[in-house]
């Protein structure tokens, strides 16, 4: 099942996506939602990010050739970072480029949806404790990562978490193809069976730290092939079974 979050006119709401069309939703999808029974045409809404998070917990260097394109390894737990709520935007959502930074990059990856508050949740129940997944763009400031030494502005700025175009309730996320184009390109390609860490290992890592409320995003790494975004470029992110994420680069402020 495909979850969507929709604006139509001044409204905003949840709904059921089959072909091309949008079953809207009474209430949010963690409260046993309930079919409005109308039927909307997709080209009668916008799509917006189908999560909206308190937080966005990131995996970093959990595809081996992604951490050694950095001259990293792999490390030997996983390395978690948080994007703020407020990086977090839809398909089709503009990327500006904050005038702080002379080199962003994409970052494609596969994203978690939590469905069920999750505190110190065992690798293998993570199932029972997510909603769905989604394809999400770990947008990076790299010169300021390595300026740094923690990486708060560099993945922090407004419009630097793009999420959608929907959450898939179905994916089995243990080996599917994750891949980042830019302008058509290929940029990045990789499997989730290579992930050093899985969502499940994941899931128990985060949730031995921080409760996951429902909507959290957990960003799972990104494979090898990161690069530098510009003005006009459009960036998608593709996981397989799931969809495209496509969202135009923009100068910010
Ligand atoms: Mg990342």
């Amino acid at each position: 099942m495909r979850l969507v979050r929709f604006r139509r006119d001044d409204r905003i709401a949840t709904g059921v996506l089959e072909d091309d069309h949008v079953h809207p939703l009474r209430g949010t999808f963690f409260e046993n939602p309930v079919p409005t029974g109308e039927r909307l045409s997709l080209a009668e809404v916008r799509l917006l990010a189908p999560t909206i998070p308190s937080k966005v917990v990131c995996v970093g260097r959990n595809y081996q050739e992604h951490a050694e394109e950095l001259g990293n390894e792999v490390p030997e737990e996983p390395l978690i970072f948080l994007k703020p709520s407020t990086a977090v935007t839809g398909p089709g959502d503009p990327i500006p480029l904050p005038t702080l930074s002379h080199q962003v990059e994409h970052e494609g990856e596969l994203a978690v949806v939590i469905g069920r508050l999750a505190r110190h949740v065992p690798a293998e129940e993570a199932g029972r404790f997510i909603l769905g997944y989604t394809c999400g763009n770990d947008v990076t400031a790299r010169d300021l990562q390595r300026a740094d030494g923690q990486w708060t502005r560099a993945k922090g700025f407004d419009g630097f978490c793009p999420l959608g175009p929907w959450i898939e309730t179905a994916l089995d996320p243990t080996d599917v193809g994750v891949e980042c184009r830019v302008n058509g390109e290929r940029r990045q390609y990789g499997r989730t069976s290579e992930l050093a860490f899985g969502v499940g290992t994941i899931v128990e890592y985060v949730t031995r730290v921080m409760t996951l409320l429902p909507g959290d995003v957990l960003m799972t790494g990104t494979p090898a092939g990161v690069g530098p975004l510009s003005p006009g470029d459009v960036v998608e992110v593709e996981v397989e079974g799931l969809g495209v994420l496509s969202n135009e680069v923009v100068p910010g402020d």
